[in-house]
């Protein structure tokens, strides 16, 4: 339709097909799937045993030019893609999109199902509880938080000896240790199974972790944008005996949790990265992990259910994976290894499987590349480089893009000297993708406000500056339809001769890996390590996780560290104020600046539009 309607007007308007028509059609069994009402289930991971011999379909990245904060379109080019694939085409295709958390929903951003006639359906399932993943992840991050808090006051107001003794309690006139805690004795050197045989000196050693509060990482999590969660002190009622201290909330997406459901690729490696998760350092310096604290296997139990990824349905009723949505700041924001092994088998050896990177390439890909693909062992055929006119003329001098104004003059008429100038950008991103090896295709993402010759200088740029192609997209306006050119080019692109490499090899020192980002994706000319970023570094190495993948923390909103740096800065040291592990998700994550790990609500939120019809039970104003 034109003008096109709001995004859950189109939702609405077209009736999803039942889930289990749409598990059937692309050869799901029926014990392989986890029905959640009409239009979600969960997929058991026991499909890739019985597909294990099963070829991989083609693997496309979806990446980005730097965005304005309004986004360029990736979510919606990726299911434009697959639309166009598969109902167009008749190519099997899926798309792996990331769970978005609630806190944009209801705060500046909105949702994340893609957009016009290029969306996942029922957009307001995808965009709220969905199946329940991320409140697993709360549950399980808030459990771990309460047994920091509680162990340390247990250790601190108790003999060695009652610690013990209510540590392993007599259950039936016998104590005995439970299975977590004889691995707790084996990782003490304690070759010992029956609890009356411990020394003393074993005694303490067992039951006291000697946790210092000051150096606890391990926050509270909620998936609201409450600021004011930011800065908390907890421990004030009387019975906490004065363990007063300041702690903090994120978001939940925030969580390690997060970014281990992510990054794992079975059941048995998610509950090793949980129980790898370091909270905090013993007061002689050791890392505490979430072993010592006897509480893996519980989380694991949460957990269980949200590491199935989520099946779903394009606009045009092709599949989708929602799966796992890590926070793109501190994390890799990439979605799930899981989601995309899985749907690499079912799409079969001529088939693709499109992904998707948040950020710009010089964030979201190069953490796919460096981070995820080391975990999942894949690697994609083709990258997909989002661009928009938008985005290039901001590049190019056009004056600030801000969510929720409207946009100046500049970008909404004819300005070929501002695109032209703003190529930079693209240039710039499509050689950082080359660092990799990988064939690009710049898919050009039109607005109906971009003039057909801006539009094809940017084709034209692109493809003078190396990639494979570039093809202007209407999946937004026209759906599926509107994104034939761009999957036979993807199609073409794909048979490519394919030299994937990593950028950096993860034996390097932890600085020389930051200062191969910074240098080669980033274009700094160097980075300055903070006194405490620096003994953070020296603290990771000594404790053994220096060969871990680097996740910089850095805005999105330029290749530089200030955001209002657009183009391609050059000259800059890219300032490096700390440095943090995520031990079980496995990276290192250096801050560029600060970075908040919870959102605010603005002034007038998106809740204002947002509201239920009591009669139809239709959710309005979600977009
Ligand atoms: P990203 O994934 O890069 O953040 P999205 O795909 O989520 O971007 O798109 C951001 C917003 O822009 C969405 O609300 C989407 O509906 C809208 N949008 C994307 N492409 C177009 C287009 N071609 N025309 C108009 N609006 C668009």
């Amino acid at each position: 339709l034109s003008p096109v309607p709001s995004d859950i007007e189109i939702s609405r308007a077209q009736s999803p097909k039942a889930v289990d028509v749409l598990a059937k059609e692309i050869g799901l069994l029926t014990d392989e799937i986890e029905i959640y009402g009409q239009t979600k289930a969960k997929v058991r991971l026991s499909l890739l045993e019985r597909l294990k011999d099963q070829p991989d379909g083609k693997y496309v990245l979806v990446a980005g030019i730097t965005p304005t904060p309004l986004g360029e379109g990736k979510s919606t080019v990726t299911v434009g893609l697959v639309q166009a694939l598969t109902a167009h085409l008749k190519i099997n295709s899926f798309a792996c999109l990331r769970q978005p958390s609630q806190g944009p929903t209801f705060g500046v951003k909105g949702g994340a199902a893609g957009g016009g006639y290029a969306q996942v359906i029922p957009m307001e399932e995808f965009n709220l509880h969905l199946t329940g993943d991320i409140h697993a992840i709360t549950a399980a991050n808030n459990l771990l938080a309460a047994a920091i808090d509680a162990r340390i006051l247990h250790e601190n107001t108790q003999s060695d000896k009652s610690l013990y003794n209510r540590l392993v309690p007599v259950v039936n006139g016998v104590r005995g240790f439970s299975a977590i805690q004889l691995a707790r004795l084996r990782k003490l050197g304690i070759n010992k199974t029956d609890p009356e045989t411990l020394t003393e000196e074993e005694i303490s050693k067992f039951a006291r972790l000697d946790i210092d509060p000051s150096t606890i990482t391990w926050q509270r999590v909620v998936d609201t944008n409450d600021r004011f969660l930011r800065k908390i002190t907890i421990g004030q009622a009387s019975t906490e005996k004065g363990f007063v201290r300041q702690a903090q909330f994120d978001i939940a997406v925030a969580s390690e949790i997060m970014a281990i459901l992510a990054l794992t690729t079975s059941l048995q490696d998610m509950r090793e990265r949980l129980g790898k998760m370091v909270v905090a350092n013993g007061k002689k310096g050791e890392p505490v992990t979430v072993e010592d604290l006897g509480v893996t296997g519980a989380l694991a139990v949460l957990m269980k259910d949200a590491i199935k990824p989520t099946l779903m349905q394009t606009l045009e009723g092709t599949p989708v994976f929602v799966h796992a949505g890590p926070f793109a700041n501190i994390a890799h924001g990439n979605s799930s290894v899981l989601a995309d092994k899985i749907a690499l088998k079912l799409v079969g050896e001529k088939g693709f499987v499109v992904t998707e990177a948040g950020f710009g390439a010089d964030i979201g890909m190069e953490k796919f590349f460096n981070i995820k693909c080391r975990a999942s062992g894949l690697f994609p055929s083709v990258v997909v480089l989002v661009a928009t006119v938008r985005a290039l003329k901001m590049h190019g001098g056009g004056p600030n893009v801000t969510a929720g104004a409207p946009l100046k003059k500049e970008y909404t008429e004819e300005n070929l000297q501002l695109v032209a100038d703003g190529c930079c950008n693209l240039q710039k991103q499509i050689q950082i993708t080359q660092l990799f090896g990988v064939p690009v295709v710049v898919a050009v993402n039109v607005f109906k406000t971009d003039s057909p010759a801006e539009v094809d200088l940017v084709c034209k740029i692109a493809k003078q500056s190396g990639a494979f192609d570039a093809v202007p997209c209407n999946h937004w306006s026209a759906g599926g339809r509107g994104a034939v050119k761009l999957a036979q080019a993807v199609e073409k692109a794909a048979n490519q001769e394919n030299s994937f490499k990593y950028l950096y090899n993860l034996e390097l020192p932890i600085v020389e890996k930051i200062r191969i980002i910074a240098q080669k994706v980033y274009g700094a000319q160097d980075i300055e390590l903070s006194p405490l970023a620096q003994s953070q570094v020296d603290r990771y190495t000594r404790q053994g996780f220096g060969n871990l993948p680097i996740c910089m923390a850095k805005t999105h909103l330029s290749l530089s560290h200030q955001p209002e740096r657009k183009g391609v800065p050059t000259g800059f040291i890219l300032p490096i104020s700390d440095v943090r592990a995520s031990v079980g998700a496995g990276f290192i994550y250096p801050l560029v600046g600060t970075m908040s790990t919870m959102p605010g609500l603005p002034t007038r939120p998106c809740f204002y539009d947002i509201d239920l019809d009591p009669i139809t039970e239709q959710v309005e104003g979600l977009f």
